[in-house]
């Protein structure tokens, strides 16, 4: 595994299942602007929902249950993606559940930041870290 910078520009995954997409989206309007300083990818109807209602510019991977989340993975693994924002449901199994767990597995095992509440989000938005580089 190599060492990878996560750079002051960070690229940021977006993703909510269905119940929780009404929270990021409020989420992502209340901080259009710092969001809008980094690069922002998510799956498929996450992503088109968030560039529709806020016209930042987010990059769409296929939509989750059609291997959107693993693209995801993929993405953490080659250097692509180095923040996660992932609002998933807790009262709703998913079909694609185990995608799910790998993209979570792989998020942690290459040890980047990631919220999966608004609170945590808020909090890791606003961190001074946010702007620096920072060596994983
Ligand atoms: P979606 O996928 O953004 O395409 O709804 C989210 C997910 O289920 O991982």
């Amino acid at each position: 595994m190599n060492i990878k910078n996560i750079g002051e520009q960070k690229h940021i995954a977006l993703i909510a299942h269905d119940n929780r997409k009404n929270d990021l989206l409020k989420w992502v309007k209340k901080h259009t602007s710092l969001l809008s300083r980094h690069f922002l990818c998510g799956t498929g109807t996450t992503a088109k929902m968030i560039a529709t209602e806020t016209l930042l510019p987010v990059r769409a991977y296929e939509s989750g249950p059609l291997g959107g989340d693993q693209q995801i993975s993929a993405a953490i693994v080659d250097g692509k993606v180095d923040f996660m924002v992932f609002f998933w449901d807790p009262l709703t199994s998913q079909p694609h559940d185990p995608d799910v767990k790998a993209l979570l597995r792989i998020a942690v095992l290459y040890d980047i930041p990631v919220a999966m509440n608004v609170s945590t989000a808020d909090f890791l938005l606003k961190s001074s870290m946010m702007e620096k580089e920072y060596i994983r």
